[in-house]
């Protein structure tokens, strides 16, 4: 049997998650981040950065030789930025992967509350994060209802892309899955760009 490298396999795996956000423009359009789990997208998630967010901790380089193992015992933890038990969307929008210290101290809290407990140029750095994914300040969030969280692969995504156009000729929805502040464009609203 054949042994994937390291890189080979995190490119396969980067890959196939790619061809899943492609679909889901189809059926979703522009707003597919809102509508795109955390559950589908963990690969991306995790090698989005190479530091941890909130406390610069670097990242496992062997984690790809774990990726049979189950997800719940990688060092790191998918942390929801503004927590679903506080109505924060359960969208690739909304999750970074941290290191499980941060993730059990940053608990329930709002990322607006976390930001403050930060120290300075590591807040400015995960508020910048935020924005980037969210397209909005921290302080634009407004607590909800809490959010489900989705755990099961969507049944669109095993259709190929042509059947999928052929399927979904527009995208079938003209917004993001419930009433919320969004910016045009996805241009994050920066308070301030030093
Ligand atoms: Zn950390």
């Amino acid at each position: 049997m054949k042994t994937i490298a390291p890189q080979e396999a995190r490119d396969i795996l980067l890959a196939e998650e790619c061809a899943k956000a492609r679909k889901l423009q189809i059926i979703f359009g522009r707003w597919w981040r809102y509508y795109a789990t955390p559950y589908e997208f963990r690969w991306t998630l995790y090698f989005e950065e190479t530091l941890c967010p909130y406390c610069g901790a670097a990242r496992d380089p062997n984690v790809i030789d774990r990726s049979d193992a189950d997800v719940g015992l990688w060092a790191d933890h998918l942390d929801h930025m503004d927590p679903l038990s506080r109505g924060g969307e359960d969208s690739i929008r909304n999750a970074v992967y941290v290191c499980a210290r941060c993730n059990l101290a940053k608990g329930k809290r709002l990322f607006v509350a976390w930001l403050e407990t930060l120290a300075p140029g590591l807040r400015e750095r995960a508020q910048n994060i935020y924005e980037a994914k969210h397209g909005q300040l921290p302080e634009a969030f407004q607590p909800g209802p809490r959010q489900a969280r989705l755990i099961q692969p969507r049944r669109e995504l095993q259709f190929e892309e042509s059947v999928l156009r052929r399927l979904f000729p527009a995208p079938i929805v003209t917004g993001p899955p419930r009433t919320m502040p969004v910016t045009t464009a996805f241009t994050p609203t920066r308070q301030s760009s030093r």
